[in-house]
């Protein structure tokens, strides 16, 4: 059994008097890809917000490896974020992007150099290193994204629908990828989609989201097999 490593004790947001997480219970344990899987507005992207620090909780606490996340700077929060709208620069090339963020922190140069080509290397890019984001496919636009979070490396991973953007075949070549890095690297992965099949092929937990609550958690099987109340059992079963 793994150390918890995220901890969402009793969270709740509301926007204006609209309360879109209530009372949010979780963990999220070192190692493991957890995906939050619910229907579009069941509050799946706010909780990842709250993760990434770009929203605040109105109430209870999320803790990191023991600490208030509201305590920690954002450089300290250990947190990589990939969105479906991945926005690369357009002007930069495929290694200028991926370098950005660490020019930003103020990386010397050649560490920079180095940890840009590890990066590339390790998702089978760095041929494509002097390209424009123009240049690439969506399916390869994608993986510089990830890169460009991993450069960081960051204890945990935060995808937001990062492949629904891609068309069918991709999208499932993808699932593989991601998988695969996630088992290699031993990242820990918070993964957020609506696509019941993407959740159940990718992950090692579910947590199905239902108005703002969890409505169960567990493993595929689980969730699958043994779903814990109607809601789940309805919205699994539009898996075709
Ligand atoms: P999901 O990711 O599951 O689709 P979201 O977390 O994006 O759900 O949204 C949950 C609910 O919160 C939705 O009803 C959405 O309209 C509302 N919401 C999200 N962000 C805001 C915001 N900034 N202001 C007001 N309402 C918001």
């Amino acid at each position: 059994m793994s150390a918890s490593l995220i901890r969402f004790e009793n969270v709740s947001k509301a926007f204006g008097s609209t309360v879109v997480i209530d009372d949010l219970n979780l963990d999220v344990r070192k190692g493991e890809f957890l995906t939050l899987l619910g229907p579009s507005g069941s509050g799946k992207t706010t909780t990842l917000l709250m993760l990434a620090g770009f929203e605040a909780p109105s109430g209870g606490t999320i803790l990191v490896d023991g600490k208030r996340i509201d305590d920690l700077p954002a450089h300290r929060r250990g947190m990589g974020v990939v969105f479906q709208n991945y926005a690369l620069f357009p002007h930069l090339t495929v290694a200028q992007n991926v370098a950005f963020p660490l020019q930003m922190r103020g990386v010397p140069r050649g560490e920079i150099a180095r940890r840009v080509d590890a990066a590339l290397d390790r998702v089978q890019l760095r041929h494509l290193s002097s390209r424009k984001p123009s240049q690439l496919s969506g399916g390869q636009q994608q993986r510089v994204a990830l890169t460009r979070c991993l450069v960081f490396e960051p204890k945990v991973i935060l995808m937001d629908e990062p492949l629904s953007a891609l068309d069918k075949q991709l999208r499932e070549r993808l699932q593989l990828e991601i998988r695969e890095l996630y088992r290699r690297e031993g990242l820990t992965v918070v993964f957020v989609t609506h696509d019941q099949s993407e959740a159940l092929t990718m992950s090692d937990r579910i947590a199905v989201f239902n108005r703002g609550a969890i409505a169960q958690i567990g493993t595929p099987a689980d969730i699958y097999d043994r779903p814990a109340n109607r809601f789940v059992s309805e919205f699994i079963g539009e898996t075709n």
